[in-house]
């Protein structure tokens, strides 16, 4: 099918002469204009890519590449496009349609033309967009001092704007994109141009499309009047915005963008929700990742997150309102209980649950619907939908009555009993009109309900019947006419007509219009006969006229009530997101946290919330963790390999970062006092995308740490200074340690296995670790958590249950050893090197630059086995000479790396 078309002459051999067809020219035409687009350009059965973008879509999408005279193509057929658009979407592309608008006429090219360019951000089609996730495009300027940023979700209506300071905004950027997903990105042209890091944080970032914008449209006062004609006000205080505040620049382009280049309709917008950095916990990027809030860190996915086990939720705007609110949670005491005590509510009244739960099952995503009827794009199914999504949730107000003052949203909150009976009103409409099963066309009529409008019964009847109706009409013209042999006839030149035999013309009344005469007689027509035929021929196409004319008056009675309908869906969202946590802590086991403003964490016999799921139940060993303001605020975590200090550091974040979400915890019991911020800095991981080693990204991330934690903040460090050779990353560890303690003074879990670390003494710092079992070289981990250092790292062991090979693992316990009585034999020496210099509190090392530890266990060893009583002088000076040299001809550092002749091993024995 695809190669006749390919092959047809019909359009002057277009692809058989790449360099002059006349289809070529107009593909090529059409494609400048869309240089930035993938290219769907319809032949035939096909959509068909050439070029660049064949050989780009062939490898994204997995399709065959083909060539024609030396030009690259690949096609996809019409009726799967959509599928292979929602992948494109999905790989941050974009994509214009470009479809045939006439018939193959001779050897003359088809009509072409681009109808739709579909974008990741500004899609509202079902196909396309992902059921609990929600679909943002935002846009990004500058002021002289501040970026002002927002976002939109045209499929909800849901916008928000922000701005935050130029200087180390990249990351507040960078957490920004990475939390909310965000799909499609509208820039101002000269921050690319001028600042290499926001191009680095936006350009080439996976599934994101950058569009660039010159930068006279970012205006403060075009966005000013752009936003108050959207939301129909005059000034934006109400939405928390001064005329000159900057989150208008990013705010009005981003609806400028959406007219302009998107030309989606957005009168659902009614709002800006304008938030500023101290609302949410600051979650950097990587500790977002590392936390594995909503996707884990092995392949991305959303299983083993914490949003996996948190979400019970029935609905599609239950699960992105709860996507939200794991990755936005709160720093108001007020709104947190507000939160918890719905959660609390629908917790104590399982058999409510279960209702609500059973009833939210069945709602359809009243947001999206919401959004698709506002750009006058909803059909018959969608609603349809609307009607079952209000009988709804007519039954879950019902049920939630006790719930009203605990909404958030204003709209949903203020949604009152008027309101109520509006939409109800509403459903009746929908009910009484909308057939029972509507088509997704309008021109397929079926979509209005019988005995709803009379005229359209009429012509129903009209089409169904009109034999009968012309029965009818003829005995009634004979009774009247008294010619008892009258017919109706019909042929295809003059339609209907009645027949009259000879006898019986003298009988023919005035109003009988004489059409044809026959050798035995005439044919004649009436006025009623006329309208008749007319009424049966076209009562079809007037049939569907009427539906749709009828369905577009319902729709628009809905329309006029998508600020209700709006509430509705938010209410919605909310009792879900409520219901979902109340299930998830019933069927978890979770409590209500007590989250006030004190500088502690007091958790009782907390959990991991997603290690436990995962595990076989009753198998997880809950674990304590305290900290305080005013006794120990920071805990230096040791203990073996394998042996769950990683798991306690994050569970403990989790459990803080849950209970500001406003959901019970996997505890006993548990108290939190506020965390303006969590830092989690997991490992060693690099970003060589970014151009950064495992070293400087710790580094990185360690630093952003020190410069921005507060005291309010939770700060969990996992193996700070792994990165490096063991004395600089012990002093590094060492030194932010210290740091923490000391200056920052912030709530801190440091897990390590730097064991000297313990060797700090500080007031604020306490020394726990995971307590293991050693009977007879048989090493059981405990899982528990308790006070006092460890006492070894049993990595060997560790690299046992993972397989090394015997030979390795009998190696390494004899160089584990000879480590072992060097190390005592330092501790035995009077000025034991490297302790002695950590544990003084000067921070700058001066004079010569530090002696490999290698060089000076082998100093140590030949030092230890030398029998003085034994020595000549003589020999004790040469000994001497020889340790000087050797310690003394430290090799200097250098970045190129040499081959180094094997020679004798240190601890070869
Ligand atoms: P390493 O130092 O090698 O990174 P670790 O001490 O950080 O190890 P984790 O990675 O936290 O150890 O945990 C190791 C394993 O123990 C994990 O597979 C985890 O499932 C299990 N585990 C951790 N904590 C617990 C617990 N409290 N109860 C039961 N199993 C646990």
């Amino acid at each position: 099918m695809r190669e006749a078309v390919l092959g047809a002459p019909r359009e002057g051999g277009i692809i058989n002469a790449p360099e002059s067809s006349p289809m070529l020219d107009q593909y090529r035409r059409i494609k400048r204009e869309h240089q930035n687009e993938v290219l769907f350009f319809r032949l035939g059965d096909f959509y068909e890519m050439f070029s660049d973008d064949a050989i780009e879509v062939s490898s994204l999408l997995n399709l065959t590449l083909t060539n024609r005279n030396g030009l690259p193509m690949c096609g996809v057929p019409f009726h799967a496009a959509r599928s292979y658009i929602a992948r494109l979407l999905r790989c941050g592309k974009k994509v214009a349609i470009c479809e045939q608008l006439s018939e193959p006429r001779g050897r003359g090219v088809i009509e072409r033309q681009v109808v739709e360019v579909v974008t990741p951000g500004t899609t509202v089609d079902e196909d396309y967009l992902e059921k609990g996730t929600a679909n943002y495009l935002a846009a990004l300027a500058s002021t002289l001092k501040t970026l002002s940023f927002a976002y939109i979700d045209i499929s909800t209506g849901e916008f928000n704007a922000t701005c935050f300071p130029l200087e180390g905004g990249v990351e507040r950027l960078r957490l920004e994109l990475e939390r909310l997903q965000i799909r499609e990105i509208v820039v101002q042209e000269s921050l690319l141009e001028e600042s290499p890091l926001i191009t680095a944080a936006v350009i080439g970032r996976a599934g994101l499309v950058v569009n660039r914008w010159a930068d006279w449209l970012f205006d403060g006062g075009r966005g000013r009047d752009r936003l108050e004609q959207q939301f129909g006000t005059s000034g934006l205080r109400g939405f928390g915005l001064e005329s000159d505040s900057p989150e208008i620049l990013a705010a009005g382009a981003l609806l400028d963008y959406l007219d302009d280049t998107a030309r989606a309709l957005i009168p659902h917008v009614r709002s800006v929700i304008v938030y500023g950095d101290s609302e949410f916990v600051g979650i950097d990027e990587s500790s977002q990742r590392n936390l594995e809030l909503v996707r884990n860190i092995r392949d991305g996915d959303e299983q083993y997150s914490l949003l996996e086990v948190m979400d019970e939720t029935r609905t599609g705007m239950g699960r992105r309102f709860l996507r939200w609110r794991v990755l936005h949670p709160l720093r108001d005491t007020a709104r947190i209980s507000r939160r918890l005590d719905m959660v609390e509510l629908l917790y104590r009244d399982q058999a409510r649950l279960g209702v609500l739960r059973e009833l939210l099952g069945k709602v359809p995503d009243l947001e999206r619907l919401c959004s698709r009827l506002a750009m006058d794009r909803a059909h018959g199914k969608d609603m349809a939908a609307i009607k079952n999504a209000l009988g709804l949730f007519d039954a879950l107000e019902v049920q939630t009555r006790d719930l009203a003052g605990y909404y958030e949203d204003a709209a949903a909150a203020s949604l009152n009993v008027e309101g109520i009976i509006r939409l109800m009103k509403l459903r009746d409409i929908l009910e009484q009109g909308l057939a029972e099963d509507p088509p997704i066309l309008l021109t397929e009529g079926n979509l209005i309900r019988e005995r709803f409008y009379v005229p359209l019964d009429e012509l129903r009847m009209l089409k169904d019947n009109g034999r009968q109706l012309l029965e009818d009409y003829l005995e009634e013209e004979r009774q009247n006419t008294g010619i008892l042999t009258l017919k109706i006839k019909y042929n295809r030149l003059i339609g209907y007509y009645f027949e009259v035999a000879s006898p019986h013309l003298s009988k023919v009344p005035p109003y009988f219009i004489r059409r044809q005469g026959l050798a035995g007689g005439e044919r004649f027509t009436t006025d009623r006969l006329a309208g008749l035929e007319a009424d049966i021929n076209g009562a079809s196409d007037r049939i569907i006229d009427l539906e749709r004319k009828l369905f577009l008056e319902i729709r628009d009675k809905a329309k006029a009530l998508l600020l209700e309908l709006a509430a509705a869906a938010r209410r919605i969202a909310e009792m879900d997101t409520a219901q979902a946590l109340a299930r998830a802590a019933t069927i978890r086991g979770w409590v209500r946290p007590q989250v006030d403003e004190e500088n502690r964490l007091h958790i009782i016999e907390g959990r991991h919330p997603v290690v436990e799921v995962h595990l076989p139940p009753g198998e997880f060993i809950p674990n304590d963790t305290i900290l305080d303001e005013q006794g120990v605020g920071f805990a230096l975590i040791t203990g073996p390999n394998m042996a769950g200090k990683s798991t306690y550091l994050r569970q403990t974040a989790l459990i803080t970062l849950m209970a500001q979400m406003g959901s019970f915890v996997p505890a006993r019991e548990a108290q939190i006092g506020l965390v303006d911020r969590v830092y989690c800095r997991v490992g060693a991981s690099d970003n060589l995308a970014r151009g950064e080693s495992t070293f400087l990204m710790e580094m990185n991330e360690t630093a952003y740490i020190l410069h921005t934690a507060t005291a309010q903040s939770l700060v969990i460090m996992d193996e700070v200074g792994r990165g490096t050779g063991t004395n600089d990353g012990l002093s590094i560890a060492w030194a932010v340690s210290e740091e923490l303690l000391e200056h920052l003074r912030c709530r801190t879990l440091f897990a390590t296995h730097y064991h000297e670390l313990a060797l700090i003494s500080h007031p604020r710092m306490a020394n726990r670790s995971m307590e293991v079992r050693d009977q007879g070289g048989e090493i059981h981990f405990l899982r528990k958590i308790r006070e006092g250092p460890a006492e070894d790292s049993y990595g060997i062991h560790a690299a046992r249950l993972a397989g090394l090979p015997e030979a390795v693992l009998n190696r390494a316990e004899r160089i584990l050893q000879r480590l072992k009585f060097n190390e005592r034999t330092l501790q035995s020496g009077a000025v034991p090197p490297g302790l002695a210099e950590l544990e003084a509190p000067a921070r700058q090392v001066s004079g010569p630059s530090p002696v490999p530890l290698d060089r000076r266990y082998a100093f140590l060893e030949d030092l230890m086995s030398l029998n003085p009583d034994r020595m000549t002088p003589v020999e004790a000076l040469n000994r001497i000479c020889a340790w000087k040299k050797l310690l003394s001809s430290a090799p200097k550092p250098s970045r190129s790396i040499k081959a180094i002749p094997p020679g004798p091993s240190l601890f070869d024995s």
